[in-house]
């Protein structure tokens, strides 16, 4: 029999079409989260610590979805800047 990895491995974000086997919460009370790549996860945690000065838990639910939709929508992209700060001073490990 033919398998075929179901849809809800799939990353979340729009026309990516890697493995989503990276959780992430868009917000933690509730908990609600959606699975992305790593690049994708990696991206929507820099802009959380772009817009959080860095520390993404602190942020209200609303500004957490606020800054999801603006990412998911393409209305906001992460910069090379935004990058560069994440990869110096995030505890994020590839
Ligand atoms: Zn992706």
């Amino acid at each position: 029999m033919k398998t075929k990895a179901p849809l809800f491995f799939i990353c979340g974000y729009p026309d990516c079409f890697e493995l989503g086997l990276h959780p992430h919460h868009i917000t933690y009370q509730p908990n609600v989260e959606e699975k992305f790549c790593v690049k994708h996860h990696k991206e929507i945690e820099t802009l959380l610590f772009h817009h959080s000065d860095r520390d993404r838990i602190t942020l209200s639910n609303d500004q957490r979805i606020r800054i999801y939709k603006d990412w998911i929508s393409g209305a906001e992209k992460v910069t090379e800047h935004m990058r560069a700060v994440f990869n110096k001073f995030s505890d994020w490990k590839d």
